[in-house]
């Protein structure tokens, strides 16, 4: 951009940052120093308009350790279709538990917060499935602190099973399992601990460090106990946030209300949001008329890790847009606008994914370390043979992680867990379902596809060394 503004070459406008001890690649954008010193070279003097307000206005700021407090955990829940997800989640929220309330939750508004006797809370996301989850971390928004992997202990470690386990590891997110439908008669949880240790997930009655229990979320058997590991693994991860300053969070979901107009839940992770407050989610903004908490009871104000349903936006964000409060209501709307024609510009701001073709210059910043793949075959021998044959390909500067195996087709999953991941995507012998090709596109994720194992072996390994002998 800078270079045609300019009426350079790319390849100039690099070496000058070069010369400048700035390394950069052709699709890098620049900070505003290093825009002035560049164009200064070239003899231009450069006025910045008020498209940075954007980037500014979003920035996260950084709150204090003393004015942190603790704050209850977001759970998502996850699993293989038909293991009990959704039994789960109905089960704690139709019996919860919330201490002097009588009733469950009745409605569906995409999270809801449980208070346990001892006066605890959790806040479950209530979209079940590691899409929901990966889409939202695609668009940005890391959002779970904790993932509930439900096994149906009649069944096996099925697919889905471990798309989700590869999904929450390669957020970082803590595992707890929950290995379901105990009551019946066939069911065998010690197989589905055998097959966990299998996969190098070793339970805590197995002598490892991830906790399990049995449960039944038909008939709520240890759904309790359950929530009380929940409890525990987040002590660990020391959950805080600052209540005290304005709200920012996460759009869970939003819709077109006959009556009510734009209803949007949302997430607060930071500050307290109130009734009045000026918002902009995503391209949307508009003052909070209104705050219902998961019974449909107004509320006035929504701490760190409180859901809430809000009226007043003036569209329907999308779900993993990120939500900030605004003193000034005029730079909201100005920003909110501004986004809206940026999408309909084709989005100058769609994060670059990585592409093979990419790592040999990223790595001469510097900043690329670690290469994840993702690996669908046709045959369960092939994708051994190659994870085996790749991750011998890592070296003291780069290390390659396959974050995600299976056989099978590359499906829209796969694409969401590339975007959100910075993985490279590499199909041997299958290829990408149409939806999962469309995604793609969309997000500008890169499938390569291969029937040969040593070319998935010899294009990486040319890739890394790009990485390691870069040609500047
Ligand atoms: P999801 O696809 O993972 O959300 O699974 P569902 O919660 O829809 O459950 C699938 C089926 O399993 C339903 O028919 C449930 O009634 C049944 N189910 C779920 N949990 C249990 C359980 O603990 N015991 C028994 N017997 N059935 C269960």
């Amino acid at each position: 951009e800078l270079a045609s503004l300019m009426n350079v070459s790319p390849t100039e406008v690099i070496s000058a940052c070069f010369s400048l001890g700035v390394m950069v690649t052709m699709n890098q954008r620049l900070d505003a120093d290093t825009l002035v010193l560049v164009a200064d070279e070239f003899g231009y003097k450069i006025e910045f308009t008020d498209t940075e307000i954007d980037a500014a206005a979003v920035e996260e700021d950084v709150d204090l350790e003393e004015t942190l407090e603790a704050r209850a955990p977001i759970v998502t829940v996850m699993g293989h279709v038909d293991h009990g997800k959704t039994s789960l989640l109905d089960y704690i929220r139709k019996t919860n538990v919330i201490a002097g309330e009588s009733g469950g939750i009745t409605q569906h508004i995409g999270a809801y917060n449980v208070k346990l006797s001892n006066g605890q809370k959790i806040t479950f996301l209530d979209t079940p499935g590691h899409e929901a989850f990966t889409a939202m971390r695609a668009r940005g928004a890391q959002v779970t602190d904790l993932a509930i992997i439900v096994v149906a202990a009649d069944d096996n470690v099925m697919p889905q099973t471990k798309e989700a386990i590869s999904h929450a590891q390669a957020a970082g997110v803590p595992m707890i399992f929950a290995i379901n439908k105990i009551d019946k008669p066939n069911s065998n949880p010690d197989k589905i601990k055998e097959e966990l240790s299998q996969m190098n997930l070793l339970v805590e009655d197995w002598g490892g460090n991830i906790q399990s229990q049995e449960i039944s979320a038909k008939f709520g058997n240890n759904v309790d106990v359950l929530l009380e590991k929940v409890l525990l693994e987040a002590e660990i991860l020391d959950l805080k946030a600052n209540p005290n300053r304005v709200a920012n969070g996460v759009v869970i979901e939003a819709a077109l209300d006959k009556g009510r107009g734009y209803v949007s839940t949302i997430l607060v992770q930071k500050g307290t949001l109130r009734v009045g407050d000026y918002l902009l989610a995503g391209k949307n903004h508009g003052k909070v008329r209104a705050m219902l908490d998961e019974r449909g009871k107004p509320m006035k104000e929504a701490g760190p890790s409180t859901p809430v349903t809000i009226l007043g936006l003036d569209g329907a964000p999308t779900a993993g847009d990120k939500f900030k409060v605004f003193e000034d209501e005029r730079e909201a709307k100005q920003i909110a606008n501004k986004r809206e024609q940026l999408m309909r510009e084709q989005s100058i701001r769609t994060q670059k994914h990585i592409t093979l073709d990419e790592i040999g210059r990223r790595i001469a910043l510097g900043d690329f370390k670690e290469l994840n793949i993702i690996l669908k075959g046709d045959v369960d021998g092939s994708v051994e043979a190659l994870t085996d044959s790749l991750q011998k390909l890592s070296n003291d500067q780069i290390q390659i992680n396959i974050i995600h195996k299976a056989v099978g087709q590359i499906t829209e999953s796969d694409v969401l867990l590339a975007a959100a991941s910075d993985a490279i995507l590499i199909g041997f012998n299958v290829r990408p379902n149409i939806s999962a090709r469309d995604l793609a596109e969309k997000e500008e994720i890169e499938i390569r596809s291969y029937s040969i194992i040593y070319d998935v072996i010899n294009d990486i390994k040319e890739a890394m060394e790009g990485m390691l002998s870069p040609e500047i």
